[in-house]
């Protein structure tokens, strides 16, 4: 991977990044009461006593929300902390009730971890993970109902997050923006959170530096708060770098703030200037009692991890012939590598693969539909595939049928029956087509035989033209060449 460097007139800088991600637990009910976390009810609708901060309501740690975030530590190859601790973050906001929100500060359930990601040249690099903690979300302020008021809802307040921190280890915007996919792909193949960007169920913080390229030093950072989209992410630390090289370059300094990406200009403007934890006057949550793992706790989960992606990367590209990056794109997502393992199932996987990132993706693409709705079925693909393997039909025919499938849903040995494609192998049928080309263009048979010997592609081409794409063209090739020399 190259590294990005950015050049002025005065010097070269890089960029140095840490993420931290805000990721929804997917759970039934909320992380301190019983509560529903459906997305999208009525305002208000799913609101506890104790998610609306009523007095001497107690919380109550759901067990499910502790599975899950264990099951996410070891996705994360991380180190699993048997003792944790919840601690209450003190801070007044108009849609957080109990004016602080549970937390866990100094010790996290999850400690360090490694993410691999995978660069667009197919090239891997390993990406720090320093802790993840699990804590309460706050409820919405709504802004934009009325001209003169806003509004709260509280259905959010309280459901369970994982806040995942990473190192301060990304050189460039494509890392971190490889990462976030790397790692949406990895809870989704959990079922841990659902990734959904858009939907605010992952939000990502980026803490952004720069430094003279080849120091050593961290330089004051910047933190983009809340960017919502993976692009957008890229696109901020971009303009951040650029913006805090420019402060350094005309004499500046950059102090530690907080800051807001705007994605229409692709700008960001300050949201508040140094914040540091103590300010936020952690102490332990007197509520609730550490939380204890037992090592049995921890290995049975361990037993139901499903293979994640890069174990799947690696398996598909030892046992199957897949390059890295046809593996890689092909395991991004858990419902794309199961078609892939099942249309690949006794036919050649490599041909398979090569179909997926070809006519198959660019088909789900132009019906703007996804793999679990295909019209073209895990099977069919895999006995079209076959069909090519047996030479039962050619590629070029292949791509005909394919498109009558994705039409039409049909397995594709009924449409190459009932459209008559299947390929002609009977070398007396295709050499009369040979004879009867060969026949009709007597200058051109003059000239190959003058020393024009790459006219053979030509008679070629014509006969598998007369043939309707049906001739075997190995058997044309073989035949043409014979009959000419002749
Ligand atoms: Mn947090």
């Amino acid at each position: 991977m190259a590294d990005y460097i950015i050049e002025t007139a005065k010097g070269k800088w890089e960029v140095v990044v840490g993420l931290e991600i805000h990721c929804q637990i997917i759970s039934k009910s909320k992380i301190f009461s019983a509560a529903s976390t459906e997305f999208g009810d009525d305002p208000n609708t799913n609101v506890s006593f104790v998610d609306a901060g009523m007095p001497g309501m107690l919380p109550t740690l759901n067990a499910e929300c502790v599975h899950q975030a264990v099951k996410t530590g070891l996705g994360l190859n991380a180190k699993i902390n048997k003792y944790s601790e919840f601690s209450r973050k003190n801070y007044f906001y108009a849609d957080m009730p109990t004016d602080y929100q549970i937390t866990q500060f100094r010790y996290p359930i999850v400690g360090e971890g490694v993410i691999v990601i995978d660069l667009s040249d197919g090239s891997t690099r390993h990406i720090g993970i320093e802790r993840m903690h699990i804590e309460q979300d706050a409820g919405k302020s709504i802004h934009d109902l009325s001209p003169t008021k806003s509004f709260i809802d509280l259905n959010r307040a309280g459901v369970g997050l994982m806040e995942i921190v990473t190192k301060p280890d990304f050189r460039s915007p494509e890392e971190a923006g490889a990462f976030l996919r790397k790692l949406r792909s990895i809870l989704r193949y959990l079922g841990t959170c659902d990734g959904n960007m858009d939907e605010g169920s992952m939000r990502c913080d980026a803490n952004i530096s720069v430094r003279p390229l080849g120091a050593e030093e961290l330089r004051p950072r910047c933190e983009m708060k809340n960017v919502n989209s993976v692009k957008f992410v890229m696109q901020a630390i971009e303009n951040e770098a650029k913006r805090q090289i420019d402060v350094y370059e005309n004499g500046g300094k950059i102090e530690q703030e907080t800051r807001q990406f705007d994605p229409t200009t692709g700008t960001s403007k300050v949201m508040r200037k140094k914040e540091f934890a103590h300010d936020y006057r952690y102490f332990p949550e007197p509520d609730l009692p550490p939380l204890v793992l037992t090592d049995e706790y921890i290995e049975n989960i361990r037993r139901e991890m499903v293979e994640l992606p890069d174990a799947k990367k690696k398996r598909f590209m030892e046992t199957m012939g897949l390059t890295a990056y046809d593996a890689t794109v092909i395991c991004e997502n858990k419902e794309t590598a199961d078609f892939f393992e099942a249309a690949a199932a006794g036919h050649d996987a490599k041909k398979v693969a090569n179909w997926m990132m070809g006519d198959f993706f660019a088909m789900l693409n132009k019906k703007r539909t996804d793999v679990l709705h295909s019209p073209v079925s895990a099977e069919n693909l895999g006995r079209l595939v076959e069909l090519i393997s047996q030479d039962v039909i050619s590629g070029k025919i292949a791509k005909d049928v394919f498109e009558i499938m994705s039409e039409t849903g049909e397995n594709p040995d009924k449409i190459v029956e009932e459209k008559g494609l299947k390929q002609v192998t009977d070398t007396g049928a295709i050499a009369a087509i040979v004879d009867a080309v060969i026949a009709s263009n007597p200058d051109n048979v003059a000239a190959y035989k003058s020393g024009k010997t790459n006219l053979a592609g030509w008679f070629v081409g014509q006969t598998l033209k007369m043939s309707q794409g049906k001739a075997n063209p190995a058997l044309v090739n073989k035949l043409v060449k014979e009959k000419l020399d002749s």
